[in-house]
């Protein structure tokens, strides 16, 4: 990259560098900072002084040393090669560091963020002669055995093809020549740039309607997220945020996952970086890193390209999704990242908003959770891609007041409420099915109706309403005791403690228990749900007792529905059915 000396340094505050004589700096422009060539973007402009935010530790440099001017805006790489890499904030690939300066990386190095030598094949899906337009696929290198990665026509550039080559190329060699409409000719590689805080641009938005299936059952009955929706997981340390987020990586069945580890604790990100690779993808039975891009960015690495993490994730889940593939990104915390906001904002002298947070902390959670979506894809074919974004948040001492978990609240559709008390009770996922909430539940309706069961939607609702009258019970069982319940309100009782216990524990770290099915989600719950359907007029006969139905041990018969073998749905029904009419034998 060509660059040249314009500024000097006339201040250092950790992260923020201030320069002066920096007239022709731009706005969000990358710059280099000293001799030792440190990574950093103008954040802020007055006159020739330059705000700029540095993303590695700026130790010892200081006032009277260099700015170097780049004429760039902090963008990443995209191309084949993305996929199975670990990358840190501003998309440096940690593997090629650590080979460069070993395991505490250096600063100021400059690795290629994708492979420059490596050559794939290229497989033109157009001709000499073709129109294309932005957007449009001209062919296709498999990157994995599991993505076929589509070179596509960048964006502002439609017209002629007037070249094509397929075979082994590198990202840097051209793979075809465009002419547009002035007759200029544009060469095209595998390799494309994009500025991360820009969003890229799709045709339109589609209305999300497929759910995105996790293998979580309270996550997916309960409390469905759609496909290109937004979700967050917000609750105290310990509650399980990490867990939730890595089994929703594993096991979710978008075709792409990118995962930003921001300002967590190094070992968790490190139990991500060992165990990912050893994983299967329980949907194609390869190994999970063939659809994965991880981006770590831990609390012990510098602050600001924590605040840069989040966004180069984004862009590159976009870069996946306009291929028209199904992504799904996690970060990993938000509140981490927020938090580097509040840093630079404060270090900025800039006003303060809410517990000192930036007054655009709500803008920008907003503009970050609505870069999620389904799209119409640019191009000319009708593809179809989405993006599903889930963030966690971790509140202080889990007050769900305070301003990042409100701001998150305003902009996402799903919220997976972590209870402290669950997860004490080693309930888990602690999950709170009071107070969690899906605005998705009508739109993926249609698909559970097609692909689950024509009741699917009605089992969901009648074992919502089971819970929520166990809250209230529990209030008069506390106050009176169980004799105080009638026959019929014990059967409630019993229902919604089986829903909890078969049905909604769920260990993430059991190899049969952490992947359920959407249908064996279903059938599970059906299972139980039929003893409450079925017993419900015989608990109302005259002078019932309620130990004749305990009796009958229906209860530990619906137990054994989560050992039955995905695909068994008749021994799901007969199961059902057993209940059912051993039931009705108390019929008098
Ligand atoms: P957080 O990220 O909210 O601080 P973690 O995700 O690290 O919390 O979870 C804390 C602990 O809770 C985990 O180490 C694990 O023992 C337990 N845990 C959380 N979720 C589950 C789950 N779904 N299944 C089993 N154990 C869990």
């Amino acid at each position: 990259m060509t660059t040249h000396k314009e500024g000097t340094i006339i201040k250092v505050s950790g992260p923020l560098v201030v320069a002066k004589g920096m007239s022709t700096a731009k706005m969000f422009e990358v710059v280099y900072v000293s001799d030792q060539r440190l990574v950093g973007e103008v954040i802020g402009l007055d006159g020739d002084t330059a705000s700029i935010q540095v993303y590695e530790e700026t130790g010892g440099v200081g006032p009277g040393e260099p700015v170097f001017l780049t004429g760039q805006t902090l963008s990443v790489e995209l191309g084949p090669g993305l996929l199975e890499n670990f990358y840190d904030g501003i998309q440096r690939p940690l593997e090629l560091m650590e080979k460069e300066s070993g395991a505490f990386i250096a600063r100021g190095i400059h690795v290629s963020n994708i492979d420059r030598e490596k050559k794939w094949d290229f497989k033109p899906v157009v001709n000499s002669g073709d129109a294309v337009v932005e957007g449009d696929i001209l062919g296709e290198v498999q990157e994995t055995v599991l993505i076929n990665h589509k070179i596509m026509v960048p964006v502002d550039i439609s017209g002629k093809i007037v070249e094509i080559h397929s075979g082994n190329k590198t990202v840097e060699e051209v793979v075809a020549v465009i002419e547009d409409e002035n007759g200029k000719h544009h060469k095209i590689t595998m390799l494309q740039k994009w500025p991360i805080r820009i969003s890229r641009k799709s045709q339109s938005k589609r209305v999300p309607i497929e759910p995105l299936v996790t293998g979580t059952r309270i996550l997916d009955t309960l409390f469905p997220l759609a496909k290109g929706g937004a979700g967050c997981i917000p609750g105290p340390f310990g509650a399980g945020k990490t867990v939730t987020q890595q089994t929703i990586a594993k096991y979710c069945d978008a075709q792409v996952i990118v995962y930003v580890g921001c300002g967590e604790r190094g070992n968790e990100m490190t139990d991500v970086l060992m165990e990912f690779p050893e994983l299967k993808d329980p949907n194609t039975g390869e190994p999970l890193m063939k659809r994965t891009v991880l981006i770590a960015n831990t609390s012990n690495m510098p602050v600001a390209a924590r605040e840069a993490s989040v966004y180069t994730g984004m862009t590159i889940a976009e870069y996946y999704r306009d291929m028209g593939y199904n992504v799904a990104l996690m970060a990993d915390s938000t509140s981490r990242w927020a938090e580097a906001m509040r840093e630079m904002s404060g270090r900025l002298e800039e006003m303060p908003g809410e517990e000192g947070y930036p007054a655009y902390l709500g803008s920008r959670t907003a503009g970050f959770y609505e870069r999620a979506g389904a799209v119409e894809c640019l191009g000319s074919d009708d593809r179809q891609g989405s993006l599903t974004v889930i963030g966690a948040v971790s509140p202080p001492g889990g007050d769900l007041s305070e301003p990042v978990t409100q701001n998150t609240l305003r902009v996402t559709k799903v919220f997976w409420g972590l209870d402290a008390n669950l997860a004490r009770r080693r309930h888990f996922p602690a999950i709170n099915w009071l107070s969690s909430y899906t605005l998705y539940a009508d739109n993926v309706s249609g698909y559970w109706g097609k692909n689950v069961a024509d009741d699917a939607m009605a089992v969901r609702e009648g074992a919502m309403s089971l819970l929520q009258e166990e809250s209230k019970l529990e209030e008069i069982v506390r106050l009176v005791g169980m004799d105080a319940l009638s026959p019929k309100e014990r059967l409630v009782l019993e229902t919604a403690k089986s829903i909890r216990e078969d049905f909604l524990f769920q260990n993430a770290f059991d190899a049969e228990d952490a992947y359920t099915s959407l249908k064996k989600q279903y059938w599970m719950l059906k299972c139980i749900m039929s003893i409450y359907n079925s017993a419900q007029d015989i608990v109302e006969q005259e002078e019932f007792d309620f130990e004749e139905l305990k009796k009958l041990r229906v209860m530990e018969k619906v137990v054994k529905a989560k050992e039955i073998e995905e695909g068994n749905w008749d021994a799901f029904e007969a199961l059902a059915k057993e209940v059912a009419s051993s039931i009705q034998t108390l019929k008098k």
